[in-house]
């Protein structure tokens, strides 16, 4: 990413057309955005401002999928910040987690809805396939981007009758690859299997990780979810023993996606 620490937009970082419309394409690093951005770029040419939502709780693989992304479309994405998840979790004095999902509400859809207020009037390009028809959490910058505001949403994959193969189709003719996970690395939603593969990959988030649990004194895990320890103290001492969480594992090969409100 060109610039990680960017929060303050300005009015010339968006681009507009002759009628004074900014065309704004979100980012959030997962297949479907990726590719409508790049697809848009080569099928609908326009001035389009692209922008992301970090928390600065990416995965290195993630930060490094953004960058190549940046350097395909020529353009910087500007990142749109309401402080990170740790200063955010501070100042909330809590974890995230599947009954407290405030993350993003403050830390995606509050910065995306004040850009979209600040920036009206936009067309926003919503990466929602031909083949899909799920509409939740696609409001641009949600319950944050006040009623009035001109934004309107447009579903390019579904006008052009873009389904599922051929967006993976667009992005093996390119060489492009999406990172296995696109979420934060802490997220209350990964499964099992992805918590197992934060520890064996990445020892030193996952450590971070157990050390907020410690420290808030409740777990990003929520103990109905399974029957494996909640904590992720708990988690790793299985995980060191031997045991590995193979069914989340297979699952997580045949389905792999995140909440639409984080991915869209
Ligand atoms: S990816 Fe997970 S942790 Fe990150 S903002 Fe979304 S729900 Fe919260």
């Amino acid at each position: 990413m060109s610039n990680p620490m960017q929060n303050v937009v300005s009015v010339l970082d968006v681009a507009r057309d002759s009628d004074g419309v900014a065309h704004i394409v979100p980012v959030s690093g997962g297949k479907d955005s990726t590719c409508l951005a790049l697809a848009l770029k080569e099928r609908e040419p326009r001035p389009y401002t692209y922008i992301y939502t970090p928390t600065g709780d990416e995965l290195p693989e993630m930060v490094a999928h953004l960058s190549r992304l940046e350097r395909m479309l020529g353009q910087p994405i500007i990142k749109l910040e309401n402080g990170t998840l740790a200063t955010q979790i501070e100042a909330n004095k809590m974890l995230p987690n599947v009954f407290s999902r405030w993350c993003t509400r403050l830390l995606k859809l509050r910065p995306a809805g004040k850009f979209y207020s600040q920036f009206a009037p936009v067309v926003c390009y919503v990466g929602i396939r031909d083949d899909e028809d799920e509409r939740e959490g696609t409001r641009p910058g949600g319950d944050s981007a006040p009623v009035g505001t001109e934004v309107t949403q447009v579903f390019p994959f579904q006008h052009w009758g873009w389904g599922i193969n051929d967006v993976w189709s667009f992005l093996d003719e390119r060489g492009i690859t999406i990172p296995e996970r696109t979420d934060c690395a802490r997220c209350p939603y990964q499964r099992l299997g992805e918590w197992y593969n934060l520890w064996l990959q990445h020892p030193e988030i996952y450590a971070s990780a157990e050390g907020d649990e410690e420290k808030w004194g409740h777990t990003y895990r929520s103990p109905q979810r399974d029957t494996w320890p909640a904590d992720l103290r708990g988690l790793r001492e299985l995980f060191e023993a031997g045991t590995i969480p193979e069914r989340s594992l297979r699952m997580m090969e045949k389905r792999r996606g995140m909440c639409r409100a984080c991915s869209l």
